[in-house]
């Protein structure tokens, strides 16, 4: 399924890729920053034996950020790279399931999103359904054969 383009359309989209990314770029160094503070803070307060966590090499470092981030910071970050690898790869605002193209007004909404609306519908639906699925399956796991027999 491909959609032609509208040249208006295309340079909307690729002006806001490029402020995306600056945007993305700019959460990330506010969320390293946070967490230097953090890194800071706790290498004060635990006296390090001298060793300042601003001397080591920048992978170590970014192995003690790492592990000072809490689970939803280091989500996002994951996400603000994956974004950012996406827009990189041009696969940024594509859907991942039908490959088309995310409407802009979704992506300002929701820049981590790799669905558009109707494919995002769908995989909702769908867990929902594997979700009732699991659910009956262990109400259910007696009677299954029967019930693949039926076919119903
Ligand atoms: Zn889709």
């Amino acid at each position: 399924m491909s959609k032609s383009e509208a040249p208006k359309d295309a340079k909307a989209r690729r002006d806001f890729l490029k402020s995306a990314t600056d945007r993305l770029l700019e959460t990330k160094k506010q969320l390293h920053r946070e967490m230097q503070g953090r890194v800071k803070g706790e290498t004060e307060g635990v006296k390090d034996e001298g060793r300042d966590t601003y001397d080591l090499a920048s992978d170590e470092r970014d192995r003690e950020i790492n592990f000072i981030l809490n689970d939803r910071e280091r989500e996002k970050l994951h996400a603000i790279d994956e974004a950012l690898d996406r827009i990189k790869d041009k696969t940024y605002g594509i859907c991942d399931s039908c490959e088309g193209e995310i409407h802009l007004g979704r992506l300002k909404v929701l820049p981590f999103t790799r669905l558009c609306v109707k494919c995002q519908e769908e995989n909702e639906k769908e867990s929902k359904r594997q979700k009732t699925l699991e659910e009956e399956r262990g109400y259910r796991r007696l009677v299954l054969t029967d019930f693949e027999e039926e076919g119903s």
